[in-house]
C-alpha cells in the first residue's frame, strides 16, 4: 500500500506545481494509474478523466499499443540528433505522413516538443518570411482576447488570458489582442445587421488597418479557443478571416495544439469551415500526451521562401529534441490507432450525444446559461441570472462536487470544460452527464 502522507510531503516540499500556489498544497489528487477514460489515485480513487490529461489523451489511458511502440524504438534508438541535416526512421516517416494530412498545402514539418515551442516556431517562421521577401517590418502578431498559446514569453505575450501576464511583465511587444467571436459574451461593437462572426472578423481588418497592413505579420487563432472557455466561433468567422488575412498579406496561423488529431469531430477543425491556414501549430493529440512532440506545419509557399535562401542561410531554429525519434515513433502509432478506430467521426457522434446531454442539463438548472462545444470539445457556463449573465461564481465549487462522484475536469471560472478521451462509450458519456446534474443539484441545494 502506498503511504500517501509520506508522498505528499515530498511533494510538498519539493515540487513546484504549475498554476498553483504552493500554500495551498493541502489534499491534493495524486494519480498513480489510468485504463481508458478512468483515472486512479494513490489512494485507490476511481474518477473519469473529463478532460482527456490537458485534452491530450486521445486514446486514453493505459494504450499497451502506444507503450509498445516506445518500448520498441527506445530499445533500438531511443534518441539522435536532427541538426545540420540529420535523421532518424520514425521522424522521417512522420513528416511523410503529417504531409497533406491535415490541409492539402501544407507539407512540410518542423518538429518541437509542445505547443508553446511550436509557436515560437510559427512567430519566427512569420518573421523570416517577411524579411526574405524584402517586409521586414512586418513583425507584428494579431491574436485574440481569451486565446491560450503557451507561456514561453512570445507566446505568453499571443495569450490573450490577461492573467498570465503580470507575474512576467513586460510581454514582447508586437502581439495585439482583439476581442474572440464568442456569440455568449462579445466584447467588440456589433453593427445594425451584423453578425458576432462578422463583427469579429471586422475587429481583425480595422486591426490590421490601424496599424498599418506594413506592420502586421501573421494572426493566430485556435480554431475552437479551449484553455480560454472553449469558445466556439460561428460558421461565417473563419471564412472572413482568411479572406481578410489574403487581403492584407497577413499570414494565418491554426493553433490546433487542442483542436488537432480528431478532438472537434473532423481531424482538424479548420476544414469544418473550409479554410486553410498558411502555418499550423500542433502537439499534445500527436502522441496522446503519451511522449512530448509538437510541431509546425508550413505551406509550400511559405517553404519555397526558406527553400530560397542562400545556400549559407541555414534554418538556424533548432531544438535538441525536434524530431525525437521516440517520440515520433509513439505519434505513428497514435496516428495509425485514431485512423484505425475512425476516432474523429466517434468523437462527432460522441460530442453529439455529450451536448445533448449538457443541453438537458440547461433545461433542469436554470445556473447553466449557456451550453456549447463542437466534437468532444464542450462547455457549459454557470450564471446568477440568465438574462444579466453575471457569473454564478460556484465553478471551483461544482468541480469538488464532481470529482467527490468520480468526474475530473477543469472549471475556468464559471465555465465548466469538457474533453474526455476520444475512444469514451456512450455509457461513459452518460455517466459524466449524470455526475455533472448531480453535481449541480448538491450544491445549489
Ligand atoms: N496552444 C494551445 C491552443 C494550447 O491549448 C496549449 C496548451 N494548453 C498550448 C498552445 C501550449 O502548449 P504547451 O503547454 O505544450 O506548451
Amino acid at each position: 500500500m502506498i503511504d500517501r502522507s509520506a508522498i505528499l510531503e515530498k511533494d510538498r516540499e519539493h515540487w513546484l506545481h504549475p498554476l498553483h500556489h504552493p500554500s495551498s498544497h493541502t489534499d491534493p489528487l495524486i494519480f498513480e494509474s489510468g485504463h481508458g477514460v478512468w483515472l486512479r489515485t494513490v489512494d485507490g480513487k476511481e474518477l473519469i478523466d473529463g478532460l482527456a490529461g490537458l485534452w491530450n489523451v486521445l486514446l486514453g489511458h493505459g494504450n499497451q499499443e502506444l507503450a509498445e511502440a516506445a518500448r520498441e524504438q527506445m530499445s533500438r534508438l531511443a534518441y539522435c540528433s536532427s541538426y545540420a541535416g540529420s535523421g532518424n526512421l520514425p521522424a522521417i516517416e512522420l513528416a511523410d505522413r503529417l504531409a497533406g494530412f491535415a490541409y492539402p498545402s501544407l507539407n512540410t514539418t518542423f518538429f518541437t516538443s509542445g505547443g508553446a515551442e511550436s509557436n515560437e516556431s510559427a512567430f519566427k517562421t512569420v518573421r523570416y518570411y517577411w524579411k526574405r521577401l524584402g517586409k521586414p517590418d512586418k513583425v507584428k502578431v494579431i491574436s485574440r482576447q481569451h486565446a491560450y498559446h503557451g507561456i514561453t514569453l512570445a507566446a505568453m505575450s499571443a495569450t490573450g488570458m490577461t492573467a498570465y501576464w503580470p507575474m512576467f511583465e513586460p510581454r514582447v511587444p508586437g502581439f495585439l489582442h482583439i476581442p474572440a467571436p464568442y456569440p455568449y459574451r462579445y466584447a467588440g461593437d456589433i453593427q445594425p445587421g451584423e453578425t458576432v462572426g462578422q463583427a469579429a472578423a471586422r475587429a481583425l481588418e480595422e486591426a490590421i488597418l490601424r496599424e498599418g497592413p506594413d506592420t502586421v505579420g501573421a494572426f493566430i487563432a485556435e480554431p475552437v479557443q479551449g484553455a480560454g472557455g472553449v469558445i466556439v466561433p460561428p460558421d461565417d468567422y473563419f471564412p472572413r478571416v482568411r479572406e481578410i488575412c489574403d487581403r492584407y498579406d497577413v499570414l494565418f496561423i491554426a493553433d490546433e495544439v487542442i483542436t488537432g488529431f480528431g478532438r472537434t469531430g473532423d481531424w482538424f477543425a479548420l476544414r469544418r469551415w473550409g479554410v486553410e491556414p498558411d502555418i499550423m501549430s500542433f502537439a499534445k493529440g500527436i502522441t496522446s500526451g503519451y511522449l512530448p512532440l509538437g510541431g509546425i506545419q508550413i505551406s509550400d509557399k511559405i517553404r519555397e521562401v526558406i527553400m530560397s535562401a542562400p545556400p549559407n542561410e541555414r534554418w538556424m531554429h533548432a531544438y535538441t529534441y525536434s524530431g525525437h525519434p521516440t517520440c515520433c515513433a509513439v505519434a505513428l502509432k497514435n496516428l495509425e490507432i485514431l485512423q484505425r478506430l475512425d476516432l474523429a467521426s466517434h468523437a462527432a457522434r460522441m460530442g453529439a450525444r455529450l451536448l445533448q446531454g449538457l443541453q438537458g442539463l440547461a433545461e433542469e438548472f436554470e445556473i447553466i446559461g449557456d451550453v456549447r462545444g463542437l466534437g468532444l470539445m464542450c462547455a457549459i457556463e454557470l450564471v446568477k441570472d440568465r438574462e444579466t449573465k453575471e457569473p454564478a461564481g460556484l465553478g471551483e465549487q461544482l468541480r469538488q462536487a464532481c470529482i467527490q462522484r468520480g468526474l475530473f475536469t477543469r472549471a475556468i471560472g464559471d465555465i465548466f470544460a469538457f474533453a474526455p478521451p476520444l475512444i469514451i462509450s456512450e455509457e461513459e458519456v452518460d455517466r459524466m452527464v449524470a455526475i455533472v446534474g448531480e453535481s449541480l443539484a448538491a450544491i445549489i441545494g
